[in-house]
């Protein structure tokens, strides 16, 4: 039985500030970067105790170089590195029998999520999937499904393991923290953060029968409301896009993995349009 993980690292037990998870900082990123990968370890460590044999890890956060190799089993695969076409769900295909989300955070707008956001903070403002608000675990989840992979096991602080339960109500949840507001958290002791995961890991392996893929009924409407309206100019520019308002865009395929590269085309593009003129 084979596993993959997507992993972040917002939703990693005391993380609580920008700083701790960008790839720039000298001072806090190095500890808080050890601290996502022994999260990591501990869902693998988990999994394996209930039967996963072949691992592979997607660093699924900003550069996606984060999580240190040191600390993971020597036969584990990972793929490092950024400007994947499928982003946060690379690499994953049929041969996988469950995923694994750690570290994640939840949605942008969610009150009490430490540093909510969906893909990128400066640039998006909402997403939504057939009118439906969506995570970036939602909407990595669909992809998942496309090749009939179920979420098993979500990693994070409350809001995330709610906002994903909601969508996903098979998922095993293993809360590391409460986020007071978007900047501060009261958190689990990164060792029984740990803990917790491994335990939640193997229960997630036992209880896979209970869970299934997660899909969008095609049609698939994609709808992204911008930060700004300059995100928008951008993105309508990318065949099969509508502009819909100042600030938003929509994009309608049968095929999810088509609206999912449409999502990442549009972002990135969009992103584009953030730098000065
Ligand atoms: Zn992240």
């Amino acid at each position: 039985m084979k596993l993959y993980i997507s992993a972040d690292m917002e939703g990693t037990a005391a993380v609580a500030s920008w700083t701790q998870v960008d790839p720039k900082n000298v001072s806090e990123y190095p500890y808080y970067r050890k601290l996502m990968s022994l999260e990591v370890r501990a869902a693998i460590d988990g999994a394996r105790e209930a039967g996963v044999q072949g691992v592979l890890v997607n660093d699924s956060h900003s550069s996606m170089r984060n999580v240190l190799w040191d600390e993971l089993p020597a036969d584990v695969r990972m793929i490092y590195g950024n400007r994947k076409p499928l982003s946060m769900t690379e690499g994953c295909s049929r041969d996988f029998a469950a995923a694994f989300f750690t570290g994640y955070h939840a949605g942008i707008g969610v009150q009490d999520g430490t540093l909510d956001h969906t893909y990128t903070p400066d640039t998006i403002y909402n997403v939504r999937l057939n009118g439906v608000r969506c995570s970036e675990a939602t909407m990595n989840a669909a992809v998942l499904g496309l090749d009939g992979v179920p979420i098993a096991l979500v990693t994070g602080d409350r809001a995330t393991v709610e906002e994903a339960r909601a969508q996903l109500p098979w998922v095993v949840g293993v809360v590391t923290k409460d986020s007071i507001g978007r900047y501060a958290v009261n958190s689990l002791s990164p060792v029984e953060a740990q803990r917790r995961i491994r335990a939640g890991a193997r229960q997630a392996i036992a209880q896979l029968g209970t869970m299934k893929p997660f899909v969008f009924e095609p049609p698939v409407a994609l709808e992204i409301d911008f930060a700004g309206t300059q995100n928008a100019d951008f993105a309508e520019l990318i065949p099969g896009f509508e502009r819909t308002g100042g600030r938003s865009v929509r994009f309608v395929h049968d095929d999810y993995r088509t609206v999912f590269r449409a999502f990442v085309a549009a972002f990135r593009l969009g992103a584009a349009a953030n730098a000065p003129v």
